[in-house]
Formats: C-alpha cells, sequence, structure tokens
C-alpha cells in the first residue's frame, strides 16, 4: 500500500495505539485525515520515548488519561501535506514536530522573555485538534485521541503547522530526532537560564536524559566542575561521557546533600539543575547554591500539589531560584540553531541514543525507560 500522492486523501498507516492504562501499545491500521486550515501531515520516520510519554500512558497522579490515544511527542519527519493558510512549512520540508508551539502572534510570542505561546502551549488533556475540536485519527470510524498535538507514535501524523519546525534538511534525523522534547529542555535550562560562566561549578540533579542534557550544556558553557547527584549509583559511569566531574549518592551520606555539596565546593555551587521533578530535590538544589550569585533552576516536572519551602532568609543572602519551560527555547525561531550546534560538532547528541528498535517492538523501548536502562531509546518507524 503505497501512501504517495495522497494530499487531501485519507492515509491508512500503522499506528502504535494505547487502547487502556498501563497495557502495551498495540501496533494497527488506522486511519489519518488530510489536515485541516493551519495543519500539516507529517511522515514520522524516527520517534524516541520520553518520561512524558510513560507519565501519560500510565499516570501517577492517577488522572486526565484518554483512551484510546497515540502516545508519542519526540520525533522527525518529513512534510507529506499541508492545510489551507500554512505558509511556514511546504511538502517535503524536514521537521521536528514540537509539543509547545510559536505562533508568533500573541503576547508570549511577541515578547522576547517568553516562550510559553498563548495559543499552542502545552496542553496535556486535549485529545484534539483546536480547529474544529475533533481527532484526525481514527480506526474502523471511531476517532483516536491525539498526544500534545503530535503523536508521533503513528507513521503519519497531522500537528497544527506553527507546532512544527522546519530544519536543515542535510541534518539526520535519526539523531536531530531526540531535539524535539527532552535534551532541548535540559541543555536550554542551562544555556538559557543558568548562564553558567566559564570555570565555574554546576550541579545537576537526576542524570536521566534531561539531567545529562543540562551537564552537556555546563561543558559547552566551560564549567569546570560539573557534580551529578543522583540516587542511582549504576549511572556515575555513564554520567562521565556527560563530562560529570563529581558524583554523589544522597543515600551514601548521613547529612540532607545540600549540605554535603555545600562543604564539597567551600560554600555552595555556582549553579544548580533540578531535572528530577522531586520537590525535596528541588529545595536541595536550591540551598545548594553559593550566596550572592548561586541559581539554581527548577527542570524537573513536578507533582500537581507539591509546594516548594526554604528559610526565607535564603533569598536574602542574593540566591535565586527560577523555573523553566521546554529550556526556554521558542521552538520556531530557536531550535534549528541547536540543530546547527549538532552539526558543527559543537554539541554531541550520539551519546544520549543507548537504544534502537524496529517500530514493531516499541514495547521494548517503555521496558528499558521503566528499567532505567536507556537513556533514549530511538524508534524506527520503517520497521
Ligand atoms: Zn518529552
Ligand atoms: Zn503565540
Amino acid at each position: 500500500m503505497s501512501n504517495t500522492n495522497k494530499a487531501g486523501q485519507v492515509i491508512k498507516c500503522r499506528a502504535a495505539v494505547a487502547w487502556e492504562e498501563g497495557k502495551p501499545l498495540a501496533i494497527e491500521e488506522v486511519e489519518v485525515a488530510p489536515p485541516e486550515a493551519g495543519e500539516v501531515r507529517l511522515k514520522i520516520l524516527y520517534t524516541s520515548l520520553c518520561h512524558s510519554d510513560l507519565y501519560f500512558w500510565k499516570s501517577r497522579d492517577g488522572g486526565n488519561l484518554l483512551f484510546p490515544r497515540i502516545l508519542g511527542h519526540e520525533a522527525a519527519g518529513i512534510v507529506e501535506s499541508i492545510g489551507e493558510g500554512v505558509t511556514n512549512l511546504k511538502p517535503g520540508d524536514h521537521v521536528l514536530p514540537v509539543f509547545t508551539g510559536e505562533c508568533g502572534e500573541c503576547r508570549s510570542c511577541k515578547s522576547e522573555e517568553s516562550n510559553l505561546c498563548d495559543v499552542l502551549r502545552l496542553n496535556t488533556d486535549s485529545g484534539v485538534m483546536l480547529s474544529d475540536g475533533k481527532s484526525r485519527f481514527s480506526k474502523d470510524g471511531k476517532p483516536i485521541y491525539h498526544f500534545l498535538g503530535t503523536s508521533t507514535f503513528s507513521e503519519y501524523t497531522v500537528s497544527h503547522a506553527k507546532c512544527v519546525i522546519k530544519i536543515n534538511p542535510a541534518a539526520p534525523l535519526d539523531k536531530v530526532c531526540v531535539l524535539s522534547c527532552g535534551i532541548c529542555t535540559g541543555l536550554g535550562a542551562t544555556l538559557n537560564v543558568a548562564k553558567p560562566k566559564p570555570g565555574s561549578t554546576v550541579a545537576v540533579f537526576g542524570l536521566g536524559a534531561v539531567g545529562l542534557a543540562a551537564a552537556e550544556g555546563a561543558r559547552l558553557s566551560g564549567a569546570s566542575r560539573i557534580i551529578g547527584v543522583d540516587i542511582l549509583s549504576s549511572r556515575k559511569e555513564q554520567a562521565k561521557k556527560f563530562g560529570i566531574t563529581d558524583f554523589v549518592n544522597p543515600k551514601d551520606h548521613d547529612k540532607p546533600v545540600q549540605q554535603v555539596l555545600v562543604e564539597m565546593t567551600d560554600g555552595g555551587v555556582d549553579r544548580a539543575l533540578e531535572c528530577t521533578g522531586k520537590v525535596e530535590a528541588a529545595i536541595a538544589a536550591f540551598e545548594s547554591v553559593h550566596d550572592g550569585w548561586g541559581v539554581a533552576v527548577l527542570v524537573g516536572l513536578p507533582g500537581n500539589e507539591d509546594e516548594f519551602k526554604t528559610k526565607t532568609m535564603n533569598f536574602l543572602y542574593e540566591r535565586t531560584v527560577k523555573g523553566t519551560f521546554y529550556g526556554n527555547y521558542k521552538p520556531l525561531s530557536d531550535i534549528p540553531s541547536v540543530v546547527e550546534k549538532y552539526m558543527n560538532k559543537e554539541l554531541e547528541l550520539e551519546k544520549f541514543i543507548t537504544h534502537s528498535v524496529p517500530f514493531s517492538e516499541i514495547n521494548k523501548s517503555f521496558d528499558l525507560m521503566l528499567k532505567g536502562e536507556s537513556i533514549r531509546c530511538l524508534i524506527c518507524m520503517e520497521g
């Protein structure tokens, strides 16, 4: 079955459908409607599993789950066809779909200081397209929900055009695929928000993909000491490849980890990046920065009810805490230059991709992530 020259028509293709919470995905033949105004249909070539897919496949808070749904939000592909009024993309463009957008018109898009588009901001509760509140996916006439406007666990998907980043066509899609979520989140948190000076000391809490990307940002910034903090000592060896010079497992100490870091660094680290989403780690990150100039950046996805508590006095002593979303990158404007950083061999991406599976074995990537064995597992749609 060929899907070439199907512009304006329904495409039938394979997708990995999540029918129920926590159950293995099922590879099904689905129908993908053509894009409506302001939308594009993409042929996905590579995708990878990110923690947020796991979160919405099996919610740790037990709410807001929509099924059946096609998950997936970190991917690379090619524009197959475009809907009415789309001017930023054309068929054949090489692209990264992303879970947030840049309409270019709203107050946030017009502000240099924000990447939180008021129109296309991340919406985890929606399972439909904005223009008509409907899904473009169906099976036997029954709709299947979208996920984050990306749904990349499908050979073809429909996205809002302003959530799709056009990139250098020479960039290898099996590598830059990982830039559409986790790696840019961690990298941007360091480069755009923490902004460590050359020679400084940076602590990174949580050495999963986002934390290691934050460490990669610290390496690119010329930090001389990068302290990795993780409760899994098995991550220590791997972390060295990402420039981690010191490793601290909080479980190996009988005092709070912030005290350990303050003692190790003669008064505190210059910058701390919290990449676990655990509120205790967020507080520890903030309390481990040096007074006078220390900045802690909270990157991890927190629980809905979590509250951040610290002594107010810590602020008087000129410490700063900042939050970040998608590394503060405006997706359409800024990510093409991150792709160029990879093309110039400044940024290393290969080391993040520890595994790869054919699409037919997508459930293996869930097992690898649940066991903590993979940083990123590439899923090749052709297989
Ligand atoms: Zn993600
Ligand atoms: Zn906007």
